[in-house]
This record gives structure tokens, C-alpha cells and sequence, in this order.
């Protein structure tokens, strides 16, 4: 997915309108479109890397900053103590839609235990 094809790039740029709920130097957040929990926030790096496994091409991301980002939502969403899920999807088998690396945070309600 090419970075003019790509949602998030759209939404970062502003052609697609979305309210940003936080902003950091690297990174944006938004809420899901289609929440499966009561908070359910997208954070999003401005710069579009397509999959985790081209990290390294980018060595000035800072990666911590998106957890960062995440702690301080959790905070702000009231979930911190509660206690969240923070997601990656990663291509077909775990049902990723946008090409565009982002984490979920995902809390509000009690969550189905994985595994
Ligand atoms: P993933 O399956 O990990 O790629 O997640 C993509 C997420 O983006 C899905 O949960 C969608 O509901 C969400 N999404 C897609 N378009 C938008 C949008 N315009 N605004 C907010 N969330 C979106
Ligand atoms: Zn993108």
C-alpha cells in the first residue's frame, strides 16, 4: 500500500478529517472508527511505515514514543489501573485492514483472555 492509497497517511495530512484525541512528536491518536470496547484508540505514526519488520529502515522513529503515547492515554481514558490490551496487527492471518503500522489500545471492559 502505497502511502497516497493509505488512510492514515490521508488522515495525518488532514485530507481526511479525524479528531486527533492526542499528538506527539512522532505520532497521532484517534479513536477507532468501529470500537470493539468502550475505548478502543488508534496510535499512529505520522510517517508511513507499511509493516513492523521495516522498523530498522527507519532508525530516527523513535518506537518508544508510541508506548509512551499509549500509557498516557490509558491515563487520560481512565484505564490505566483498570488495566487495557495494546494490539499490533501484522498482514492477512491477524485480519490487519490498513497498511500503516499502528497499536491499538483497547480497555473499558473486560476483555476476552487471549490464548
Ligand atoms: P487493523 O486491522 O489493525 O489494520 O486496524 C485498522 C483499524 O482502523 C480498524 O479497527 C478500523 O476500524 C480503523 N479505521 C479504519 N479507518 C478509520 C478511520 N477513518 N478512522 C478511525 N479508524 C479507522
Ligand atoms: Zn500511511
Amino acid at each position: 500500500m502505497r502511502c497516497s492509497d493509505c488512510v492514515f497517511c490521508k488522515i495525518s495530512s488532514g485530507k481526511i478529517i479525524s479528531e486527533f484525541i492526542h499528538e506527539s512528536k512522532t505520532c497521532f491518536a484517534i479513536r477507532d472508527i468501529n470500537p470493539i470496547a468502550s475505548t478502543h484508540v488508534l496510535i499512529i505514526p505520522r510517517i508511513h511505515i507499511p509493516h513492523l519488520e521495516f522498523i530498522n529502515h527507519y532508525p530516527n522513529f523513535d518506537f518508544n514514543d508510541m508506548y509512551s503515547v499509549a500509557v498516557e492515554i490509558a491515563r487520560r481514558e481512565n484505564v490505566i489501573n483498570s488495566g487495557y490490551r495494546l494490539v499490533i496487527n501484522q498482514k492477512e492471518d491477524s485480519g490487519q485492514e490498513v497498511e500503516h503500522l499502528h497499536l491499538h489500545l483497547i480497555g473499558g471492559n473486560k476483555l476476552k483472555v487471549m490464548g
